[in-house]
């Protein structure tokens, strides 16, 4: 279901109001020179890079998880020569750069000037992607995971690796088992390879299709992987079903339907899919009868958001609002859900900790910034006081020789010639604090 009409609210933190739902902050095709700049910017967002081999399916997970383009549609997706960088910024918790490369790109290549530092340096995951219909490209697809796992691995070490076996659906995979075996074929090669290679890798392996839920819940995982707060949040999420007598709960960022924490038990993939398509229903239901506002302010998903849905098995499916970008789901049963004061007591808590949570993590990030702008700006100002001592000197021995030495602040102007550009010369003018005002009461 790709719901489409009134869109979230947008309060600044991260997506624009442009009147649909499902938008994304950012979305930047770069060619290689624009994709430079890019990369060398103090961006401190985690990258996730999508790798494999041609026609493997790279650009159509991209466009189906995050941007809500139908399965169906990809069938049309040109294949590109460059790398494509899409900012992600659903939620506060769900922030990263995507960078979707083109088929067997390499770095070595003539003409390309990506260097692997420039990739992996800051990358959090690589994605590799393996399609599991064209069995006569295992080996190739192989061997250029290996190549690139070589290269990444030796440029940054903390990268996590992802292998998807893609396209497990339609008639090539009905049956679970044939799933199971190709994934055995293809985890036991990349195994052997990398003991041979003896690299320390140990990639994760997940079975995807962008037929069904299994792609959705992949990037669940690997988003997961970049969220520092992830222990604390399934603490968090153990605490409120061991509470309230819940059998599954999920925290869902409700634009991309991936799933930010969940609790400690294991994921049920049709609790998951219920549990995601119950997104789905409430976006769509709201936006039929439940449409707050007017124009391009209509609000389908707001603080009352919520929704219950009595299964015939006795179970119930919980939706609640926790904050504009995030939705608590849980499946319990009806008995649990019957203390309704309890659940509603539990769930209010769990709130305030993720408000106060993410109320830390802005503070922290505003706090950083800030100090990174005090650091660079007293650099700046170290680099004056240099300068401005290197005239004085200047001027000192014009004195001593007996030249007219002339109006000193046109010396400390000359100091500032060949200061490096705009932002450092500002940085300086603002900062005549300390070493650089001392070395001016110095001359007067
Ligand atoms: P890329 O070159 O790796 O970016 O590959 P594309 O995203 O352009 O996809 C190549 C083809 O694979 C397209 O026709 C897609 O519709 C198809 N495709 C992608 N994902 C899947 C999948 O999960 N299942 C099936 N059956 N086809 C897929």
């Amino acid at each position: 279901m790709q719901p489409s009409g009134p869109s979230f609210g947008g309060d600044g933190e991260s997506l624009p109001n442009t009147g649909s739902y499902g938008s994304y902050s950012a979305s930047n095709g770069f060619g290689t020179d624009n994709l430079e700049a890019s990369l060398a910017g103090d961006d401190a967002r985690p990258r996730i890079l999508l790798m494999g081999t041609r026609r493997s399916g790279k650009s159509s997970i991209q466009k189906v998880v995050f941007h809500k383009m139908s399965p169906h549609e990809t069938l049309f997706l040109e294949s590109t020569n460059e790398i494509r960088n899409r900012d992600i910024s659903t939620s506060a918790l769900v922030q990263f750069q995507l960078l979707d490369f083109p088929g067997n790109f390499d770095f070595f290549e003539k003409k390309s000037k990506i260097t692997p530092e420039k990739i992996f340096k800051r990358t959090g995951a690589l994605v590799f992607v393996i399609d599991a219909q064209d069995d006569e490209t295992y080996s190739e697809a192989i061997e250029y995971f290996l190549s690139m796992a070589k290269l990444a691995y030796k440029t940054n070490p903390k990268i996590e690796f992802d292998v998807l076996i893609h396209k497990v659906d339609g008639d090539a995979y009905l049956s679970d088992d044939h799933k199971t075996d190709c994934q055995n074929e293809i985890k036991k090669s990349i195994t052997e390879e990398l003991a041979d290679a003896k690299l320390p890798i140990r990639p994760i392996f997940h079975l995807t299709s962008i037929y069904d839920h299994t792609i959705f819940e992949a990037f669940s995982k690997i988003v997961q992987k970049l969220i520092p707060q992830l222990g604390l949040l399934e603490k968090l999420m153990d605490g409120l079903i061991g509470s309230c007598g819940m059998e599954k709960a999920f925290l869902f960022d409700v634009v991309s339907k991936i799933y930010v924490a969940t609790d400690s038990n294991p994921v049920d993939m049709q609790t998951y899919e219920l549990c995601s398509d119950m997104i789905d229903v409430v976006i769509d239901v709201s936006c039929i009868y439940g449409v707050k506002g007017k124009g391009g302010d209509m609000l389908a998903y707001d603080a009352d958001s919520a929704s219950v849905i009595k299964l015939s098995n006795n179970y119930v499916l919980y939706l609640r609002e926790v904050n504009k970008y995030l939705a608590l789901v849980c499946l319990m049963r009806a008995d649990s859900f019957a203390k309704a004061g309890l659940v509603e007591y539990n769930f209010q808590c769990f709130k305030k900790a993720i408000s106060q949570l993410l109320d830390a993590k802005a503070k922290f990030k505003s706090d950083k910034e800030k100090s990174d702008k005090e650091k660079a700006a007293a650099a700046a100002a170290g680099g004056a006081a240099v300068r401005d001592n290197a005239a004085d000197s200047k001027l000192a021995g014009a004195a001593a020789s007996g030249k007219d030495s002339g109006d000193s602040s046109k010396d400390s102007s000359a100091a500032g010639v060949g200061a490096p550009g705009g932002p450092v010369a500002a940085a300086r003018a603002d900062n005549r604090s300390a070493p650089a005002a001392a070395s001016q009461r110095k001359k007067g």
